[in-house]
């Protein structure tokens, strides 16, 4: 049988392996195995992106939203929330207060609606006439083809949907009925159909999941080769219906990024919040596991906190400069610089 590092080795250079030995290798990580597989990606990472980690400003337009994820604060059954939705003048303020600040790239992310369709359209268009050099994400949940359209042809480059769980029955146990695993799979479909640069993505430590269904994460990304993948440890909410459940592990949310990293050298995989949220230095350490996108907060303060997807969300930013300069020096002390350009998939860069 091969020892741990052998199937690592062979899947950091092949991107192959059965999946025993996936589940292997998430099974059997202990401390010394994760400093190893963190080293092979980012030696990964380093070849195909250097030492630059990209920067993007993220705006968190609205938590309005009519989904029903067990697992998520802004879930449409909580009432224990205060609703809010940035006016259109408020996110392109936002996004010329990061312009200023050097970012080129934002990510305007929010609960799911569908009344905000022109709205979105409206301010994409106008970030790209004032700031044609910024590429704009949408992160804004499953919408009809001709929504996606509408918001691609005003300008936007990229979406992220989290695909949450690659495993149809598990996504059943995060979701209530009326949300289906293959209208997730539809959209993401659409989406790359559309050309835009496509983020899937999934929680780690979410209620049900077990190393069987990590494996096939793994299995699921080399098949749909996404140009970014999400992926944070999942925390609880205490208005959900998740309240009581385990948070995810820092340990193994790090070794899955490697993992990710491996099965997919060019991806684009940020170093998440929640990771951040989970450890003061869930930032860098996630950077060091293989991620190389950091998405810091540039939400009016007045609304940060009603962002409540999980209990203890980090919310610092780049506000003033001052966060930026910090991310920067974070960044510098692990031999990693922050670049503030769009930040393509380098198989996107060309076009
Ligand atoms: N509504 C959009 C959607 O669902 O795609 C975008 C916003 S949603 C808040 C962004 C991501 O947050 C989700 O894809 C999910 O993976 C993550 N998330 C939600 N609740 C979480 C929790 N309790 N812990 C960790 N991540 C969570
Ligand atoms: Fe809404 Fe997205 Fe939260 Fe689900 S994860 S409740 S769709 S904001």
């Amino acid at each position: 049988m091969s020892s741990y590092r052998e199937i690592l080795d062979w899947f950091a250079l092949h991107r192959e392996a059965s999946h025993s030995e996936l589940e292997r290798l998430i099974a059997t990580a202990d401390p010394e195995r994760l400093d190893y597989a963190m080293g092979l990606a980012r030696e990964v990472a380093v070849q195909n992106y250097g030492h630059g980690v990209f920067v993007r400003g993220l705006v968190e337009v609205s938590n309005r939203c009519v989904g029903g994820c067990y697992y998520c604060g802004l879930r449409t059954e909580n009432r224990n929330i205060n609703r809010y939705a940035l006016s259109e003048e408020e996110i392109v303020e936002a996004c010329k207060g990061g312009y200023e600040l050097g970012l080129r790239s934002v990510v305007l992310q929010g609960g799911e609606v569908y009344d905000m369709s022109q709205k979105v359209a409206s301010v994409v268009g106008n970030i790209k006439s004032l700031m044609p050099d910024v590429a704009v994400t949408l992160s804004l949940g499953e919408q009809d083809a001709e929504v996606y359209e509408l918001w691609r042809k005003a300008g936007a480059d990229r979406y992220l949907l989290r695909h949450e769980t690659a495993t149809k029955g598990h996504y059943a146990r995060l979701h209530p009925e009326r949300m289906r695993y293959d209208n997730r799979q539809r959209c993401l479909a659409n989406l790359k159909t559309l050309g835009y640069q496509v983020g899937a993505g999934f929680m780690v430590g979410s209620p049900f999941q077990g190393t069987e269904e990590l494996a096939h994460e793994i299995e699921y990304l080399l098949g749909l080769q996404p140009p970014m993948v999400g992926i944070g440890p999942y925390i609880p909410q205490c208005d959900t219906p998740f309240a009581n459940q385990k948070r995810g592990s820092v340990e193994r949310t790090l070794l899955m990024v490697s993992l990710v990293r491996m099965a997919l050298p060019k991806a684009l995989i940020p170093s998440t919040t929640a990771l951040a949220s989970s450890d003061a230095q869930g930032m860098t350490r996630g950077v060091l596991a293989g991620a190389n996108v950091v998405m810091p907060n540039i939400t009016p303060h007045k609304y940060r906190a009603d962002y409540a997807i999980y209990d203890g969300k980090k919310s610092s930013g780049t506000e003033a400069g001052e966060g930026l300069r910090q991310l920067q020096a974070e960044l510098g002390a692990i031999g990693y610089e922050a670049v503030l350009t769009r930040g393509d998939h380098l198989d996107f860069m060309k076009r």
